[in-house]
C-alpha cells in the first residue's frame, strides 16, 4: 500500500505563481509517487520580515512508496532545481517545499519533523491542508478544523484558477 503524504508549496520570487504550478506538476513526476489532489492558490503576507513580495501558497497531497526520508531528500532536490535563493532567514525564497504530513507518522529526526512543526501555527497551510481533507485529525495536533492558525485565515486570499 503506498503512504499519504501532504506537502506544502510557497514561492515569493520570480514568478511565485509558475514555480508553484510547475513545482506541483514536478510532484507528480517524482519517482514512486502520484499526486492526486491539489488545493487552491492563496497569496499570504510574509513571516518575518514584511519588505519582502507576498507568498503564494498551495497544499499537494500524493501517494507515494517512498520512505519519509526519501520523499524530503526528492522534495529538497526539486527546490534546488528552482534555484532556490535564500539570502536570510524568513527571507524570499524562490521555491519552499515543506513535508507536513506522512500517514499518521510522528517522527523526531535531526533533518525531518512530522508533522511538521509550524504546522498548525500557519494559516497558509492549515486552511489549504483543510480544503483537501476536512476531517483531518493530525497527530499530536487534533483536527485540522480546530486549530489555531484559523484565527488569522482572514489574511489570506484566494486565487483564481490560472487560465
Ligand atoms: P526551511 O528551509 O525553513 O523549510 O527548513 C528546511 C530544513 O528543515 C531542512 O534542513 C530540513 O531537513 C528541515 N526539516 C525538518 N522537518 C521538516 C519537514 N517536515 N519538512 C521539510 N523540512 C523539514
Amino acid at each position: 500500500m503506498p503512504s499519504l503524504a501532504y506537502i506544502g508549496l510557497g514561492s515569493n520570487l520570480d514568478d511565485p505563481r509558475g514555480h508553484v504550478e510547475r513545482a506541483i506538476a514536478e510532484l507528480d513526476g517524482l519517482p514512486l509517487t502520484r499526486l492526486t489532489a491539489t488545493s487552491r492558490r492563496y497569496a499570504s503576507r510574509p513571516v518575518g520580515p514584511q519588505d519582502q513580495p507576498d507568498f503564494i501558497n498551495a497544499v499537494a497531497r500524493v501517494e507515494t512508496r517512498l520512505s519519509p526520508l526519501a520523499l524530503l531528500d526528492q522534495l529538497q532536490a526539486l527546490e534546488q532545481r528552482h534555484a532556490r535563493v535564500r539570502r536570510r532567514h524568513w527571507g524570499p525564497r524562490t521555491l519552499d517545499l515543506d513535508l507536513l504530513l506522512y500517514d499518521d507518522r510522528r517522527l523526531e529526526h535531526p533533518r525531518l519533523r512530522l508533522p511538521h512543526p509550524e504546522l498548525a501555527a500557519r494559516a497558509f497551510v492549515v486552511v489549504p491542508l483543510h480544503e483537501l481533507a476536512p476531517r483531518l485529525e493530525l497527530p499530536g495536533f487534533g483536527p485540522v478544523a480546530a486549530l489555531p492558525a484559523w484565527q488569522s485565515a482572514g489574511d489570506l486570499r484566494a486565487l483564481l484558477p490560472e487560465r
